[in-house]
């Protein structure tokens, strides 16, 4: 190992003292740097070891024993000598011998290799320099001392050659005087600072390297409780923040969970709605034509009935041309001295009716009425129980290919003997009918000139027969089927082109289905809101941590395991972002679907959401921990290495 090991000097120039008792030791490999303002005496310790100067007294030890090479501010290259030549000559003056090939290694460590044979007026200062390092070099000292050689340079020249010293110090004792204090932090190994004749040490290598090894010793990193304990004291430190972000959090994950909890339950929840909705669920089948005029100014759309054959291919067993032709579904109806918009709707199911008070239809000319019915007439159930209900239809029967006209006017004269048990709220006005009595009633009734002119009976119904197979405007357009699950059945046909269906059940399934998309809609967009002010808030608390942080991570650097101390911190930090969140959601969760689940009942409606539902309770907790995740360890991932070392640094 080389070394440099002054002892006891004292040298001054007349009286001016310039060392009184130096004791210093430089030990290589390295790059040992000096720093010193001028005429601190750096240049004059650099002669005493190159033996350009004697000390007064004490001794200086240099091994191995043998000069050091010198290399000083100003190249000192002879100018009638090329720069290869300027080189080799050093060797020459100590009677050593030098390969060419030598040179040229070192000329090519040195970036200078296409210089060999200029002179030195024909290169720059830098290259001077370099080239005068490379005398330095090819002497194979093991210590190389150099006073300011940058000192004539510019910043990028000085670069070059900090980088080759930085090279050279892996195996040489490197004595470098310097002025450039920034780079000096840098490259230097060890950085001395000399000043009233004593050295003070300003970084070191050795202690930089003893410290790594402690580091490798400890093996104890950060435990799970230690790190709780931090990250909740210093959570604390913010705390409104801290409160705020959970909260924010904690609503938004509420919500989304009544999201999911909703779409989940909406089918069933939906289902034993339509079942308290409608008495009847009787459903129109119908194919839908669509007519386009030759400009496309104009398209028509034209609905048909289903063949037979159509109907069993969907698998229909029982339907019935569809009566609305005589019984309008649609009419103003005149009751109690009063007119008002009433449904009428076919119904097949008279055994299975969800009545309120009074008896199903058991005959042709009875019929059901709703609550709604009663409200827009204003009227109890036992006032209108077994009256009158006068529907007078008038009818034109006009057929050409039958080659006859006939008026019919059917009056029907209902009697009220049953309340469909049924939920008000949006419900229509209705008035439910047998579909079946009527039909079979209207298949008694003979049309007398039609038959006369075709040679045999035709009823009423034969005509939606017949006119199934003609272009006439009068025929039966839509087929009524009796479904037990219109809205599965719906689902079902949905995709099958041209072939439409129509029920009050379908309608308000889809009414629904739309008003709870809106809602989800207006959901997302809250939900959105909510999660970025959360998150926001979120990194706010931690980032404004920042420099406590920082401070810990410093603190941290100093013992084994720095990086998994980190992980350890981030952790902890989301595990009480988390337990906090998941608290607080699920609390506000579960009471908003008390509430929600109240406030439906109070308007009639069937539990809307799952009290506690466990696919949604799941996802909500999936993205909870996501958030938190992100939010916590992004800061602490943000903090850099530089800003650690800057504390440490700081610190020392
Ligand atoms: P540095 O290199 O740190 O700027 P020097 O070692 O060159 O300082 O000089 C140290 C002090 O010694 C300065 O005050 C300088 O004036 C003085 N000095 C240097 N050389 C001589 C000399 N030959 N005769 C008298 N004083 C000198
Ligand atoms: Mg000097």
């Amino acid at each position: 190992m080389s070394q440099i090991i002054l002892k006891d000097i004292n040298f001054s120039y007349g009286n001016i003292h310039i060392f009184k008792n130096l004791n210093q030791k430089f030990a290589g490999p390295g790059l040992n740097i000096i720093l010193g303002r001028s005429g601190s005496g750096k240049s004059t310790l650099l002669a005493l070891i190159a033996d350009l100067l004697k000390p007064e007294s004490g001794t200086i030890e240099i091994s191995p024993n043998a000069k050091p090479a010198v290399v000083l501010q100003s190249p000192l290259l002879l100018d009638y000598l090329t720069l290869e030549e300027n080189v080799s000559i050093s060797c020459a003056l100590n009677g050593s011998q030098i390969e060419n090939d030598e040179i040229h290694h070192i000329f090519k460590l040195l970036k200078i290799e296409d210089l060999l044979n200029r002179y030195p007026k024909e290169v720059s200062g830098g290259e001077m320099m370099r080239a005068s390092i490379a005398r330095a070099l090819i002497c194979k000292n093991e210590i190389i001392i150099m006073d300011e050689p940058t000192g004539q340079l510019d910043d990028k020249n000085s670069w070059e050659i900090y980088k080759i010293l930085q090279k050279l110090a892996k195996d040489h004792l490197i004595l470098l005087v310097t002025h450039d204090e920034k780079a000096s932090y840098k490259i230097a190994d060890n950085l001395f600072l000399l000043e009233h004749g004593t050295f003070k040490l300003l970084k070191s290598k050795a202690i930089a390297e003893q410290k790594e090894k402690r580091r490798d010793n400890t093996s104890s990193g950060l435990s799970f409780t230690q790190g709780l304990k931090i990250t909740k004291k210093y959570l604390k430190t913010k705390k409104l923040r801290v409160i705020l972000s959970v909260i924010f959090l904690a609503f938004a994950l509420s919500l989304l969970y009544l999201g999911i909890n909703l779409r989940l339950q909406f089918p069933d929840s939906i289902k034993s709605l339509m079942n308290q909705f409608y008495t009847y669920n009787t459903v129109e089948i119908y194919k839908e034509e669509t007519i386009t005029s030759s400009s496309s100014h104009l398209t028509l759309k034209r609905r048909e009935a289903l063949t037979e054959n159509e109907l069993k291919q969907l698998k229909i067993e029982e339907s019935y041309p569809c009566l609305s032709y005589f019984l309008s579904e649609q009419r103003e109806i005149y009751f109690h001295g009063k007119t008002s918009a009433i449904r009428i709707l076919p119904c097949f199911e008279q055994s299975t009716a969800k009545l309120a008070k009074g008896h199903p239809i058991q005959e042709h000319d009875q019929i059901i009425v709703n609550k709604s019915f009663l409200e827009v007439f204003n009227l109890s159930f036992e006032d209108i129980q077994n009256d009158e209900l006068f529907i007078d239809e008038n009818k034109i029967i006009y057929l050409k290919e039958l080659k006859s006209t006939d008026i019919y006017n059917k009056c029907f004269n209902f009697h009220i003997v049953g309340l469909a048990a049924e939920k008000e709220l949006f419900n229509t006005p209705t008035i439910y009918y047998a579909y079946h009595k009527i039909y079979d009633e209207l298949n008694k009734i003979y049309l007398p000139n039609i038959s006369k002119e075709i040679g045999e009976l035709i009823t009423i119904t034969d005509l939606f027969y017949i006119t199934n197979n003609m272009s006439d405007d009068f025929r039966s357009q839509k087929t009524l089927i009796n479904i037990a699950d219109p809205i599965f059945f719906y689902q079902e046909i949905k995709e099958i082109e041209n072939i439409s269906i129509n029920s009050k059940v379908i309608e308000a399934h889809e009414a629904s289905d739309t008003i709870i998309s809106s809602l989800t809609i207006i959901l997302v967009i809250f939900l959105f809101l909510f999660l970025i002010s959360a998150l926001n808030l979120e990194f706010l608390a931690i980032y404004s941590l920042y420099d406590e942080n920082i401070r810990l991570f410093a603190l941290l650097a100093l013992y084994k395991g720095s990086k998994k101390n980190k992980n350890i911190l981030a952790i902890c930090t989301l595990v009480l972002f988390f337990v906090q969140t998941f608290i607080l959601s699920s609390i506000l969760s579960m009471l908003s679907t008390v509430i929600i689940n109240n406030l439906t009942n109070a308007f009639d409606y069937p539990h809307l959401l799952k009290f506690f539902d466990t696919i949604s309770f799941l996802i909500v907790n999936m993205f909870s921990l996501a958030i938190s995740f992100i939010a916590s360890s992004l800061p602490l991932k943000r903090i850099k290495a530089e800003d650690v070392k800057k504390e440490l640094e700081g610190e020392e």
